[in-house]
Protein backbone atom coordinates (compact mmCIF):
# COMPACT_ATOMS: atom_id res chain seq x y z
CA UNK A 1 0.00 0.00 0.00
CA UNK A 2 2.80 2.12 0.88
CA UNK A 3 4.24 1.55 -2.35
CA UNK A 4 1.02 2.33 -4.24
CA UNK A 5 0.54 5.09 -2.57
CA UNK A 6 4.25 7.03 -3.34
CA UNK A 7 3.27 6.41 -7.12
CA UNK A 8 0.84 8.13 -9.18
CA UNK A 9 -1.16 6.18 -11.43
CA UNK A 10 -2.39 7.30 -14.62
CA UNK A 11 -5.77 8.26 -14.94
CA UNK A 12 -7.13 6.98 -18.01
CA UNK A 13 -9.31 9.40 -20.36
CA UNK A 14 -10.49 7.22 -23.23
CA UNK A 15 -9.81 4.42 -25.35
CA UNK A 16 -10.08 3.55 -28.93
CA UNK A 17 -9.15 0.25 -30.12
CA UNK A 18 -6.50 -1.09 -28.46
CA UNK A 19 -4.98 2.26 -27.36
CA UNK A 20 -6.44 3.94 -24.43
CA UNK A 21 -5.20 7.44 -23.24
CA UNK A 22 -4.78 8.94 -20.16
CA UNK A 23 -5.61 12.62 -18.94
CA UNK A 24 -2.34 13.92 -20.06
CA UNK A 25 -3.31 12.60 -23.55
CA UNK A 26 -0.14 10.08 -23.33
CA UNK A 27 -1.11 6.57 -25.22
CA UNK A 28 -0.86 2.84 -24.53
CA UNK A 29 -1.33 -0.36 -25.87
CA UNK A 30 -3.42 -1.98 -23.72
CA UNK A 31 -1.63 -4.72 -23.23
CA UNK A 32 -3.90 -6.29 -20.59
CA UNK A 33 -6.91 -6.15 -22.15
CA UNK A 34 -8.04 -4.16 -19.34
CA UNK A 35 -7.53 -7.09 -16.76
CA UNK A 36 -7.84 -9.89 -19.09
CA UNK A 37 -11.48 -8.72 -20.79
CA UNK A 38 -11.12 -7.09 -23.30
CA UNK A 39 -11.76 -8.74 -27.09
CA UNK A 40 -12.98 -6.65 -29.35
CA UNK A 41 -11.24 -3.32 -28.72
CA UNK A 42 -12.66 0.00 -26.90
CA UNK A 43 -15.15 2.01 -27.55
CA UNK A 44 -15.79 -0.90 -30.57
CA UNK A 45 -19.02 0.73 -33.02
CA UNK A 46 -21.16 -2.71 -32.60
CA UNK A 47 -20.88 -2.61 -29.19
CA UNK A 48 -21.17 1.06 -27.97
CA UNK A 49 -24.26 1.29 -30.22
CA UNK A 50 -26.08 -1.57 -28.53
CA UNK A 51 -25.41 -0.03 -25.03
CA UNK A 52 -27.02 3.28 -26.03
CA UNK A 53 -29.63 1.59 -27.94
CA UNK A 54 -30.61 -0.55 -24.34
CA UNK A 55 -29.71 2.85 -22.51
CA UNK A 56 -32.73 4.21 -24.40
CA UNK A 57 -34.84 1.18 -23.27
CA UNK A 58 -33.96 1.04 -19.27
CA UNK A 59 -30.72 0.95 -17.76
CA UNK A 60 -31.53 -1.79 -15.05
CA UNK A 61 -34.21 -3.34 -13.72
CA UNK A 62 -34.70 -7.34 -11.89
CA UNK A 63 -34.27 -10.37 -12.74
CA UNK A 64 -35.53 -11.25 -9.26
CA UNK A 65 -39.19 -12.01 -10.51
CA UNK A 66 -39.19 -10.24 -13.87
CA UNK A 67 -37.02 -11.08 -17.05
CA UNK A 68 -36.02 -8.71 -20.20
CA UNK A 69 -35.92 -9.70 -23.68
CA UNK A 70 -31.41 -9.44 -23.72
CA UNK A 71 -30.64 -11.87 -20.72
CA UNK A 72 -33.36 -14.57 -22.52
CA UNK A 73 -31.76 -13.85 -26.14
CA UNK A 74 -28.41 -13.98 -24.36
CA UNK A 75 -29.17 -17.16 -22.62
CA UNK A 76 -29.89 -18.84 -25.33
CA UNK A 77 -26.89 -17.28 -27.64
CA UNK A 78 -24.90 -18.83 -24.84
CA UNK A 79 -26.17 -21.99 -24.88
CA UNK A 80 -26.23 -22.64 -28.34
CA UNK A 81 -22.03 -21.60 -28.18
CA UNK A 82 -21.21 -23.77 -25.10
CA UNK A 83 -19.29 -26.70 -25.85
CA UNK A 84 -21.80 -30.17 -26.43
CA UNK A 85 -20.64 -33.03 -26.08
CA UNK A 86 -20.63 -35.87 -28.61
CA UNK A 87 -23.08 -37.93 -30.39
CA UNK A 88 -21.43 -40.93 -28.82
CA UNK A 89 -21.28 -39.37 -25.18
CA UNK A 90 -24.37 -40.08 -22.85
CA UNK A 91 -23.69 -36.47 -20.92
CA UNK A 92 -26.51 -33.82 -20.98
CA UNK A 93 -25.77 -30.48 -22.58
CA UNK A 94 -25.53 -27.11 -20.80
CA UNK A 95 -28.42 -25.93 -21.41
CA UNK A 96 -29.43 -23.60 -18.43
CA UNK A 97 -27.77 -20.14 -17.51
CA UNK A 98 -28.04 -18.25 -14.32
CA UNK A 99 -26.58 -14.74 -14.56
CA UNK A 100 -24.42 -12.64 -11.82
CA UNK A 101 -21.85 -10.16 -12.17
CA UNK A 102 -18.10 -11.03 -11.63
CA UNK A 103 -16.38 -14.05 -12.07
CA UNK A 104 -16.13 -14.51 -8.27
CA UNK A 105 -19.77 -15.35 -7.92
CA UNK A 106 -19.67 -17.29 -11.17
CA UNK A 107 -17.67 -19.57 -9.25
CA UNK A 108 -19.45 -18.76 -6.09
CA UNK A 109 -23.13 -19.76 -7.68
CA UNK A 110 -21.63 -23.33 -9.32
CA UNK A 111 -19.91 -24.38 -5.89
CA UNK A 112 -23.19 -23.53 -4.03
CA UNK A 113 -25.43 -25.11 -7.07
CA UNK A 114 -23.49 -28.46 -6.65
CA UNK A 115 -23.11 -28.10 -3.31
CA UNK A 116 -27.12 -27.80 -2.71
CA UNK A 117 -27.89 -30.52 -5.50
CA UNK A 118 -26.23 -33.03 -3.32
CA UNK A 119 -27.94 -31.53 -0.42
CA UNK A 120 -31.65 -32.01 -1.26
CA UNK A 121 -31.78 -34.93 0.63
CA UNK A 122 -34.31 -37.48 0.23
CA UNK A 123 -36.18 -35.13 -2.72
CA UNK A 124 -33.65 -35.45 -5.55
CA UNK A 125 -33.29 -39.11 -6.73
CA UNK A 126 -29.64 -38.98 -6.33
CA UNK A 127 -29.36 -37.29 -3.78
CA UNK A 128 -26.03 -37.16 -1.54
CA UNK A 129 -25.19 -35.47 1.70
CA UNK A 130 -22.86 -36.25 2.38
CA UNK A 131 -20.87 -34.70 -0.33
CA UNK A 132 -20.10 -31.33 1.09
CA UNK A 133 -16.26 -30.94 -0.17
CA UNK A 134 -14.45 -30.00 -3.07
CA UNK A 135 -11.79 -31.03 -5.02
CA UNK A 136 -9.56 -28.13 -6.21
CA UNK A 137 -6.14 -27.66 -7.86
CA UNK A 138 -2.76 -26.33 -6.23
CA UNK A 139 -2.22 -22.95 -7.25
CA UNK A 140 -5.66 -22.53 -8.52
CA UNK A 141 -7.06 -18.63 -8.37
CA UNK A 142 -11.38 -18.66 -8.64
CA UNK A 143 -11.76 -15.22 -7.28
CA UNK A 144 -11.94 -13.17 -4.08
CA UNK A 145 -14.91 -13.95 -2.42
CA UNK A 146 -14.73 -16.07 0.33
CA UNK A 147 -15.98 -19.49 -1.08
CA UNK A 148 -14.15 -19.42 -4.33
CA UNK A 149 -11.14 -18.06 -2.25
CA UNK A 150 -11.84 -21.60 -0.09
CA UNK A 151 -10.91 -23.66 -4.06
CA UNK A 152 -7.77 -21.05 -4.47
CA UNK A 153 -4.42 -22.25 -4.10
CA UNK A 154 -2.39 -19.10 -4.41
CA UNK A 155 -0.24 -18.87 -0.82
CA UNK A 156 0.24 -15.45 -0.84
CA UNK A 157 -3.52 -14.32 -1.74
CA UNK A 158 -4.92 -17.35 0.13
CA UNK A 159 -3.58 -18.52 2.62
CA UNK A 160 -4.29 -16.08 5.52
CA UNK A 161 -7.78 -16.30 5.57
CA UNK A 162 -7.39 -19.75 5.77
CA UNK A 163 -9.74 -19.89 9.39
CA UNK A 164 -12.53 -18.39 7.43
CA UNK A 165 -13.05 -20.78 4.58
CA UNK A 166 -14.31 -24.21 4.46
CA UNK A 167 -12.42 -27.33 4.00
CA UNK A 168 -11.47 -28.00 0.34
CA UNK A 169 -9.30 -31.11 -0.91
CA UNK A 170 -6.00 -29.81 -3.20
CA UNK A 171 -4.49 -31.84 -5.86
CA UNK A 172 -1.22 -30.53 -7.82
CA UNK A 173 -2.03 -29.62 -10.96
CA UNK A 174 -1.83 -31.61 -14.08
CA UNK A 175 -1.33 -35.29 -12.02
CA UNK A 176 -4.30 -37.39 -12.53
CA UNK A 177 -3.76 -39.82 -10.69
CA UNK A 178 -3.31 -37.66 -7.45
CA UNK A 179 -6.98 -36.55 -8.48
CA UNK A 180 -7.82 -40.21 -8.90
CA UNK A 181 -6.33 -40.84 -5.86
CA UNK A 182 -8.17 -37.78 -3.62
CA UNK A 183 -11.14 -39.17 -4.83
CA UNK A 184 -11.14 -42.49 -3.75
CA UNK A 185 -9.91 -41.35 -0.41
CA UNK A 186 -13.09 -39.24 -0.10
CA UNK A 187 -15.30 -40.99 -2.19
CA UNK A 188 -19.00 -39.99 -1.60
CA UNK A 189 -17.85 -37.03 0.07
CA UNK A 190 -16.92 -34.55 -2.64
CA UNK A 191 -19.47 -32.50 -4.40
CA UNK A 192 -17.69 -31.03 -7.30
CA UNK A 193 -14.08 -30.78 -8.91
CA UNK A 194 -12.98 -27.51 -9.81
CA UNK A 195 -10.59 -26.62 -12.09
CA UNK A 196 -9.42 -23.73 -14.10
CA UNK A 197 -9.08 -25.50 -17.93
CA UNK A 198 -5.92 -25.71 -19.38
CA UNK A 199 -4.33 -22.42 -17.95
CA UNK A 200 -3.76 -21.36 -14.38
CA UNK A 201 -3.91 -17.47 -15.06
CA UNK A 202 -3.15 -15.86 -11.84
CA UNK A 203 -0.74 -18.10 -10.77
CA UNK A 204 1.49 -17.13 -13.39
CA UNK A 205 -0.08 -18.71 -16.57
CA UNK A 206 0.85 -21.99 -15.93
CA UNK A 207 -0.19 -24.47 -18.44
CA UNK A 208 -1.79 -28.18 -18.04
CA UNK A 209 -0.39 -31.09 -19.99
CA UNK A 210 -2.23 -32.23 -22.97
CA UNK A 211 -5.31 -34.85 -22.32
CA UNK A 212 -5.42 -33.36 -18.69
CA UNK A 213 -8.43 -32.02 -18.46
CA UNK A 214 -9.94 -34.70 -20.62
CA UNK A 215 -8.60 -37.12 -17.47
CA UNK A 216 -10.22 -34.81 -14.68
CA UNK A 217 -13.89 -35.10 -16.82
CA UNK A 218 -13.20 -39.13 -16.88
CA UNK A 219 -12.34 -39.14 -13.17
CA UNK A 220 -15.66 -37.35 -11.99
CA UNK A 221 -17.82 -39.65 -14.49
CA UNK A 222 -15.84 -42.67 -12.76
CA UNK A 223 -17.22 -40.85 -9.19
CA UNK A 224 -19.86 -39.23 -10.33
CA UNK A 225 -19.18 -35.70 -9.13
CA UNK A 226 -19.92 -32.49 -10.88
CA UNK A 227 -16.98 -31.12 -13.18
CA UNK A 228 -16.95 -27.16 -12.44
CA UNK A 229 -14.65 -25.77 -15.29
CA UNK A 230 -13.75 -21.87 -14.41
CA UNK A 231 -13.00 -20.03 -17.80
CA UNK A 232 -13.55 -16.59 -16.62
CA UNK A 233 -10.06 -16.00 -17.65
CA UNK A 234 -9.82 -18.74 -20.44
CA UNK A 235 -13.28 -17.89 -22.59
CA UNK A 236 -14.06 -16.04 -25.33
CA UNK A 237 -11.53 -17.09 -27.74
CA UNK A 238 -8.29 -16.43 -25.27
CA UNK A 239 -6.97 -19.67 -25.63
CA UNK A 240 -7.66 -19.80 -29.33
CA UNK A 241 -11.16 -21.59 -29.10
CA UNK A 242 -14.20 -20.08 -28.05
CA UNK A 243 -13.82 -22.10 -24.76
CA UNK A 244 -10.22 -23.91 -23.76
CA UNK A 245 -12.53 -26.99 -22.73
CA UNK A 246 -13.20 -26.94 -26.56
CA UNK A 247 -9.49 -28.41 -26.97
CA UNK A 248 -10.05 -31.23 -25.34
CA UNK A 249 -13.74 -31.69 -26.00
CA UNK A 250 -14.89 -32.25 -22.98
CA UNK A 251 -18.15 -30.61 -21.28
CA UNK A 252 -18.35 -29.57 -17.50
CA UNK A 253 -21.48 -29.89 -15.70
CA UNK A 254 -20.71 -25.98 -15.15
CA UNK A 255 -19.10 -23.59 -17.41
CA UNK A 256 -17.93 -20.14 -15.11
CA UNK A 257 -18.06 -17.36 -17.29
CA UNK A 258 -17.54 -13.65 -17.06
CA UNK A 259 -14.73 -11.25 -18.29
CA UNK A 260 -14.70 -11.51 -22.14
CA UNK A 261 -18.54 -12.14 -21.57
CA UNK A 262 -19.55 -8.02 -22.52
CA UNK A 263 -16.29 -7.54 -24.54
CA UNK A 264 -14.72 -6.10 -21.17
CA UNK A 265 -17.74 -3.71 -21.37
CA UNK A 266 -19.47 -3.99 -18.09
CA UNK A 267 -19.73 -6.24 -15.44
CA UNK A 268 -22.00 -9.16 -16.26
CA UNK A 269 -21.41 -13.26 -15.38
CA UNK A 270 -22.93 -16.80 -16.26
CA UNK A 271 -23.07 -20.03 -14.43
CA UNK A 272 -24.07 -22.27 -17.33
CA UNK A 273 -25.45 -25.96 -16.19
CA UNK A 274 -27.12 -28.70 -17.19
CA UNK A 275 -30.71 -29.98 -17.15
CA UNK A 276 -30.29 -32.61 -14.08
CA UNK A 277 -28.68 -30.01 -12.35
CA UNK A 278 -31.30 -27.80 -12.75
CA UNK A 279 -34.23 -30.65 -11.99
CA UNK A 280 -32.57 -30.91 -8.74
CA UNK A 281 -34.27 -27.78 -7.59
CA UNK A 282 -37.80 -28.71 -8.59
CA UNK A 283 -40.35 -29.27 -5.74
CA UNK A 284 -43.38 -28.12 -4.12
CA UNK A 285 -43.40 -24.75 -2.66
CA UNK A 286 -43.57 -25.77 0.18
CA UNK A 287 -39.73 -27.87 -0.02
CA UNK A 288 -37.95 -24.87 -0.16
CA UNK A 289 -35.72 -26.39 -3.06
CA UNK A 290 -34.97 -22.76 -4.36
CA UNK A 291 -31.25 -21.71 -5.07
CA UNK A 292 -31.73 -18.78 -3.09
CA UNK A 293 -29.13 -16.86 -4.63
CA UNK A 294 -29.73 -13.32 -6.28
CA UNK A 295 -27.50 -10.44 -6.88
CA UNK A 296 -28.95 -6.82 -7.11
CA UNK A 297 -27.82 -6.30 -10.74
CA UNK A 298 -27.72 -9.81 -11.82
CA UNK A 299 -28.21 -10.21 -15.48
CA UNK A 300 -28.51 -6.55 -16.00
CA UNK A 301 -30.14 -5.23 -19.08
CA UNK A 302 -26.92 -3.05 -20.66
CA UNK A 303 -24.50 -5.69 -20.17
CA UNK A 304 -26.69 -8.27 -21.42
CA UNK A 305 -27.24 -6.16 -24.50
CA UNK A 306 -23.27 -5.40 -24.38
CA UNK A 307 -22.84 -9.24 -24.42
CA UNK A 308 -24.80 -9.52 -27.32
CA UNK A 309 -23.30 -6.99 -29.66
CA UNK A 310 -20.06 -8.96 -28.39
CA UNK A 311 -21.15 -12.22 -29.62
CA UNK A 312 -22.34 -10.65 -32.85
CA UNK A 313 -18.83 -9.46 -33.37
CA UNK A 314 -17.20 -12.69 -32.85
CA UNK A 315 -19.38 -13.49 -35.77
CA UNK A 316 -19.10 -10.00 -38.02
CA UNK A 317 -15.48 -10.18 -37.73
CA UNK A 318 -14.20 -13.86 -37.61
CA UNK A 319 -12.58 -12.79 -34.83
CA UNK A 320 -11.46 -16.27 -33.82
CA UNK A 321 -10.53 -17.19 -37.73
CA UNK A 322 -8.39 -13.93 -37.86
CA UNK A 323 -6.68 -14.96 -34.28
CA UNK A 324 -5.06 -17.98 -35.90
CA UNK A 325 -2.38 -15.86 -38.26
CA UNK A 326 -2.04 -13.50 -34.96
CA UNK A 327 -1.10 -16.17 -32.46
CA UNK A 328 0.97 -17.32 -34.71
CA UNK A 329 2.83 -13.93 -35.43
CA UNK A 330 2.83 -13.64 -30.96
CA UNK A 331 4.61 -16.89 -30.94
CA UNK A 332 7.10 -15.53 -33.31
CA UNK A 333 7.87 -12.39 -31.92
CA UNK A 334 7.97 -13.93 -28.35
CA UNK A 335 10.95 -16.29 -29.48
CA UNK A 336 12.45 -13.68 -31.23
CA UNK A 337 12.87 -10.75 -28.70
CA UNK A 338 11.74 -11.88 -25.53
CA UNK A 339 12.97 -15.34 -24.43
CA UNK A 340 16.76 -15.04 -25.52
CA UNK A 341 16.66 -11.87 -23.01
CA UNK A 342 19.35 -13.36 -20.13
CA UNK A 343 16.44 -12.58 -17.36
CA UNK A 344 13.79 -14.18 -18.89
CA UNK A 345 13.55 -17.23 -17.03
CA UNK A 346 10.31 -19.04 -19.53
CA UNK A 347 7.65 -17.79 -21.94
CA UNK A 348 4.51 -19.87 -21.24
CA UNK A 349 1.51 -19.17 -23.52
CA UNK A 350 -1.56 -20.78 -24.94
CA UNK A 351 -3.02 -18.27 -27.92
CA UNK A 352 -3.27 -14.43 -26.48
CA UNK A 353 -2.73 -15.70 -22.72
CA UNK A 354 0.98 -15.53 -21.77
CA UNK A 355 3.35 -14.99 -18.86
CA UNK A 356 6.80 -14.16 -18.89
CA UNK A 357 8.97 -14.96 -16.14
CA UNK A 358 11.94 -13.21 -15.60
CA UNK A 359 14.57 -14.51 -12.77
CA UNK A 360 18.15 -13.14 -11.30
CA UNK A 361 19.62 -16.28 -12.45
CA UNK A 362 17.43 -18.63 -15.06
CA UNK A 363 20.23 -21.20 -15.38
CA UNK A 364 20.34 -21.73 -11.33
CA UNK A 365 16.36 -20.84 -10.64
CA UNK A 366 17.71 -18.19 -8.56
CA UNK A 367 14.13 -15.42 -8.18
CA UNK A 368 14.85 -11.82 -7.50
CA UNK A 369 14.07 -10.73 -3.77
CA UNK A 370 10.50 -9.39 -3.41
CA UNK A 371 11.77 -6.60 -2.39
CA UNK A 372 12.74 -5.58 -5.89
CA UNK A 373 9.49 -6.00 -6.73
CA UNK A 374 10.79 -6.77 -10.72
CA UNK A 375 7.63 -7.54 -12.25
CA UNK A 376 6.26 -4.04 -11.01
CA UNK A 377 9.53 -2.82 -12.51
CA UNK A 378 9.56 -3.82 -15.70
CA UNK A 379 5.47 -2.14 -15.82
CA UNK A 380 6.25 1.25 -14.71
CA UNK A 381 9.15 0.92 -17.79
CA UNK A 382 6.79 -0.35 -20.15
CA UNK A 383 4.59 2.54 -19.24
CA UNK A 384 7.08 5.03 -20.24
CA UNK A 385 7.12 3.29 -23.50
CA UNK A 386 3.32 3.95 -23.92
CA UNK A 387 2.13 -0.05 -22.99
CA UNK A 388 -0.24 -1.30 -20.28
CA UNK A 389 1.35 -4.73 -18.58
CA UNK A 390 0.76 -5.73 -15.18
CA UNK A 391 2.95 -8.32 -13.77
CA UNK A 392 2.23 -11.89 -11.17
CA UNK A 393 4.39 -11.27 -9.38
CA UNK A 394 7.51 -11.39 -11.43
CA UNK A 395 5.41 -12.88 -14.37
CA UNK A 396 5.04 -10.36 -16.86
CA UNK A 397 1.39 -11.14 -18.03
CA UNK A 398 1.06 -10.24 -21.95
CA UNK A 399 -3.35 -10.34 -22.73
CA UNK A 400 -4.00 -8.22 -25.56
CA UNK A 401 -7.59 -7.89 -26.59
CA UNK A 402 -7.80 -10.19 -29.46
CA UNK A 403 -8.67 -7.30 -32.02
CA UNK A 404 -4.86 -6.09 -31.81
CA UNK A 405 -3.52 -5.69 -35.31
CA UNK A 406 -0.26 -7.27 -36.33
CA UNK A 407 1.48 -3.73 -36.49
CA UNK A 408 0.46 -3.22 -32.84
CA UNK A 409 1.02 -6.30 -31.93
CA UNK A 410 4.16 -6.29 -32.63
CA UNK A 411 4.94 -3.28 -31.27
CA UNK A 412 3.61 -4.42 -27.71
CA UNK A 413 6.01 -6.98 -27.63
CA UNK A 414 9.16 -5.07 -28.21
CA UNK A 415 7.94 -2.47 -26.01
CA UNK A 416 7.60 -5.54 -23.39
CA UNK A 417 11.07 -6.84 -24.16
CA UNK A 418 12.40 -3.33 -24.19
CA UNK A 419 11.55 -2.56 -20.85
CA UNK A 420 12.48 -6.00 -19.53
CA UNK A 421 15.88 -5.86 -20.80
CA UNK A 422 16.03 -2.13 -19.35
CA UNK A 423 14.00 -3.26 -15.69
CA UNK A 424 16.53 -6.44 -15.42
CA UNK A 425 19.43 -3.90 -16.40
CA UNK A 426 20.52 -6.33 -18.80
CA UNK A 427 22.85 -5.27 -21.73
CA UNK A 428 21.16 -5.56 -25.28
CA UNK A 429 20.90 -8.83 -26.39
CA UNK A 430 22.37 -7.58 -29.99
CA UNK A 431 21.40 -11.07 -31.81
CA UNK A 432 18.02 -10.52 -30.48
CA UNK A 433 18.22 -6.95 -31.77
CA UNK A 434 19.89 -7.65 -35.03
CA UNK A 435 17.10 -10.34 -36.29
N1 LIG B 1 -11.64 -17.08 -12.06
C1 LIG B 1 -10.53 -16.87 -12.80
C2 LIG B 1 -9.92 -18.03 -13.52
C3 LIG B 1 -9.99 -15.59 -12.90
O1 LIG B 1 -8.85 -15.40 -13.59
C4 LIG B 1 -10.61 -14.52 -12.21
C5 LIG B 1 -10.10 -13.09 -12.27
N2 LIG B 1 -8.89 -12.86 -12.78
C6 LIG B 1 -11.76 -14.79 -11.46
C7 LIG B 1 -12.25 -16.08 -11.42
C8 LIG B 1 -12.45 -13.72 -10.70
O2 LIG B 1 -13.13 -12.86 -11.55
P1 LIG B 1 -13.61 -11.43 -11.01
O3 LIG B 1 -12.37 -10.64 -10.80
O4 LIG B 1 -14.46 -10.90 -12.13
O5 LIG B 1 -14.36 -11.65 -9.77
Amino acid sequence: MRGWASEQAPQIESGDGVWLTDSTGRRYIDGISSLWCNVHGHRHPLIDAAVRDQLDRVAHSTMLGLSHRPAEQLADRLVELAPKPAAAEARPPLSRVFYSDSGSTAVEIALKMAFQYWQQAGQAADAAPSRTTFVSLENAYHGDTVGSVSVGGIELFHTLYRPLLFDSVTVPAGDAAALADALTANEQQVAAVVVEPLVQGAAGMLLQPPGYLRQVRGLCDRHDVFLICDEVATGFGRTGRMFACEHEQVVPDFLCLAKGLTGGYLPLAATLTTERIHDGFLGDHEQFRTFFHGHTYTGNPLACAAALATLDVFERERTLERLELKMKLFEQLLSDLVEPLPHVAEVRRLGFMCGIEVAADPQSQTPYQPGERMGHRVTLEARERGAIVRPLGDVVVLMPPLAIEAADLEQLVEMTADSIEAATGAALHAQARAA
